[in-house]
Parts: structure tokens; sequence; C-alpha cells
């Protein structure tokens, strides 16, 4: 197999980091074209001395501007570029086999569109962009197959699902005798917490994660059980099911990525340690395995798994996931958009942990019917409703 060009979306945050690691382990098998971050010129100068990528992009003009300095003075030959545009640029490269899309939030929408037009591997961890845009995305995975365009999903519940049922996203098989899906969660750090003592939870409580090690804003999600509302949209994109065949447990061990259930009363699960390298090792070795640095299950230290049925009082920002994506596409951009809003909100302390699922019904309230398939009407209402949202946060300050 010849070395495949890869592009890391987002190189400096969680998943980015894993992919490196990962790719590390198979300098012969791949090689790495571009890396991109926001503004952390530390971090990205740090890997491009590493990795030494064709080009590098920085987001931010002030900090691309620093990062080309930085390796200069170190005699790297990375090419150094700015601005959003450039996201797509290095997305849609002649040279790129391979993209993680791993920029976390709406953000990552239009260069995962870019790498899906360009005929690439997408590797998919920014589930933001298919919860605004499933039926835009999908499409344009499907009509550019031609040119070699895939989808493998990195988000581990996703990768487990296609692992368990691997025809599915890549070729052309019914859903062979699918009943359900079991996405499985951890349930957060406040799964035994006191209700009533929500309101006081602070953004450090709501970050430290009992089983992953992940990014802030995902962190947050998992807290408000939001992340696995993003998952139960993002399956019924990814797997062609409705919300209705996709069954929420909560199985605080997460050793059980999730597993699918079949009518003929077989259940296949994927399990594994709770490590990022493994859904990105298999996106990236895929049909091959490839070994990724996680360590193997010992499962008689697991002994025991445990499953509960989520408690929608507790986790109220989960049932406005399913009622969004029961009322349409526009409603679950309203969801993600004010999230991402919410979230930022809370981090920065100016709304209450509670308050987060009240920014975003007021945001769903808001929403137009239907669903939006073109890139601009997308655009407009995701901004529409970050608008609204910005609004409720600053009522309730
Ligand atoms: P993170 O916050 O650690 O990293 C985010 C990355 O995106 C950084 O490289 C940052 O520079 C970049 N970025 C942030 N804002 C940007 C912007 N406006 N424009 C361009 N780039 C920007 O996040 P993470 O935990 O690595 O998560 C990344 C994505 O993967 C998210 O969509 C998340 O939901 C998903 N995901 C993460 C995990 C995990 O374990 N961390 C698991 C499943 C899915
Ligand atoms: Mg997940």
């Amino acid at each position: 197999m010849s070395s495949k060009g890869i592009c890391i979306l987002g190189a400096t945050g969680t998943i980015g980091v894993n992919t490196l690691d990962v790719l590390a382990r198979h300098p012969q098998q791949y090689h790495v074209v571009a890396l991109s971050a926001n503004s952390n010129v530390e971090k990205l100068a740090e890997q491009c001395l590493a990795v030494q990528p064709t080009y590098a992009v920085m987001v931010e003009v002030d900090a691309a501007t620093q990062l080309e300095k930085r390796l200069k003075e170190k005699s790297c030959e990375t090419k150094v570029l700015a601005g959003k545009q450039a996201l797509e640029t290095i997305a849609s490269l002649p040279e790129v086999d391979y993209v993680m899309a791993a920029i976390v939030g709406a953000a990552g929408l239009l260069p995962n569109l870019a790498a899906a037009e360009a005929g690439k591997r997408v590797m998919l961890a920014n589930k933001e962009s298919l919860v605004m845009s499933g039926k835009l995305f999908m499409d344009a995975i499907h009509n550019n197959r031609h040119k070699g365009a895939e989808l493998l999903p990195i988000d581990s519940e996703h990768n487990a699902i296609f692992q368990s049922m691997p025809s599915l996203i890549n070729g052309e098989q019914h859903k062979a005798g699918v009943e359900k899906i079991l996405l499985t969660a951890s349930g957060g750090p406040f799964r035994t917490r006191d209700v009533s003592t929500l309101k006081d939870v602070t953004p450090e409580q709501a970050v430290a994660h009992p089983n992953w090690v992940m990014g802030q804003k995902i962190s947050v999600d998992s807290a408000t059980m939001m992340n696995k509302g993003l998952e139960v949209i993002e399956a019924c994109w990814l797997f062609d099911v409705p919300e209705d065949q996709i069954q929420v447990v909560i199985h605080p061990q997460s050793m059980i990525h999730s597993m699918v259930s079949y009518n003929d009363g077989s259940v296949l699960a994927q399990l594994g340690n709770p490590d990022m390298r493994t859904p990105i090792a298999y996106a990236l070795g895929y049909p091959e395995r490839i070994e990724s640095g996680v360590k193997p299950l010992d499962i008689f230290e697991v002994a025991r798994l445990d499953f509960e049925k989520p408690d929608f009082e507790r986790y109220s920002c989960l049932q406005l996931a399913y009622d969004a994506h029961r009322l349409g596409g526009n409603a679950t951009i309203a969801l993600n958009a004010a999230n991402e809003v919410a979230v930022e909100a809370f981090l920065n302390k100016k709304i209450r942990f509670t308050d987060i699922p009240f920014v975003i019904e007021k945001a769903l309230e808001q929403a137009p019917s239907g669903t939006s398939t073109k890139i601009g009407d997308i655009l407009a209402q995701d901004l529409n409703s970050r608008t609204h949202a910005y609004e409720s946060v600053k009522q309730l300050n």
C-alpha cells in the first residue's frame, strides 16, 4: 500500500493529538500533509516541527504570523496559511487522501464538506456538522463516491455501531435485520448527584469526566448529555434510521461503546478501553486493522457491566435533541447553535449549568419548521439561532 496523505483539521485538540499519536506508530503507511488549529501557536509549532507537514493553517491571522516566524527560526519548511478559507483548501488538496475532521463545533462544517466534495476519506469526529446539515453532508459523500469520498465515524459509539454493522455506510447493502441501535452513554459526572443541586455545578466540576479525557465543550456536553443527544441525531444520519430506533443506554463503565440489536435476537457490541485511539486507528486502517497503542481490555478487571435507562428530568438536553430531530433540520441547527452559545456562556460563568437547556429551548421555539438543504440557508439559520441564544444569555445575567 502506498503511503496515505493525511490532513488533520483541529490538530491541537484532543482528537488531533490522539491522531498524531496513532500516525507516529505507522510512519511507512501515512504521512502528514497538513495540520490546522484555531489559535494555539505553541502547540501547532511543536506539531509542525515533529511531523514536518507541507502546510499548516491557523484560523487567526495574528497567530498565523507568529507561527510562521516560529517555524522560520527553526528552519522548518512548512507553509503557513491563514483564515477559514485555508481550511477548505487543505481539506481538498490532491495530495491528501484522508481528512481527520476534528474541529469542534459549527466551524467544522465547510471544511468537512470541502473534503467530501473533493472525494476524500472523511474521518468524522465533528458531530456538530452532521447535526447542522445531515442531509447535505450525507449527499455530498454519496454524490462524490465516484471520486473516492467515504465516511468513517470517529465518535466512539458510532465507530462501534459501524463495526457492528460495517456494510451500511460504504456498501450499498440493506439494513439487514437491524431492529435497534443501543447507544451507550457514561451518564457523565452528575449521574448520581441530587438533581436539585445541579444549578450549583461549576465549570471545573462539569469538565471532569469520569472516563474520557476530552476538550472542554464536549465534556460539558457529556455532563448535560447533550453530547448523547447530538449523537442520536448523528446516528440517524450515519445509519439512516429514525430516532425511535435509537435507544440510549446509560453504561457507567464505558467499556461497551454501543450495540446493534437484530431481529433474530442477536446483539452485537464493540468493547474496549475508553481511548479514542481505537476508533481513530480503525478509521485509518479500514478495512484492515492497525495497532493503536491502546491498552488491551482486561475483562476480569472490568468484572461487571451495568446498564440503566436515562432519566429525562436529569438530562433534559437529551429530550430536547430527540424533539429537535423530530421537528426537522432547522430545529437541529438551532439546537446545536444555542448549545454552543450556552456552553460557552456557562464556561465563562455567565449562566448556570441548569440554564443551558433553557437557552436551547428558547432557540428551538424560534426555529422555523422544515429542513434547509442549501448551505447558505443553513449558515443563516445557524447565525439566527446564535443571536437568539445570545439574547437569552443576556436576559439571564
Ligand atoms: P478540542 O477542544 O480539544 O479541540 C478542538 C480543535 O478545533 C482544536 O485544534 C482547535 O484549534 C480547533 N478549533 C476550535 N475552534 C475552531 C474554529 N473556530 N475554527 C477552526 N478550528 C477551531 O476538541 P476535541 O475534544 O478534540 O473534539 C473535537 C471534535 O471531536 C468535536 O466535534 C467533538 O464533539 C468530537 N469528539 C471528540 C471526542 C473526544 O474524545 N475528545 C470524542 C468524540 C467526538
Ligand atoms: Mg461519543
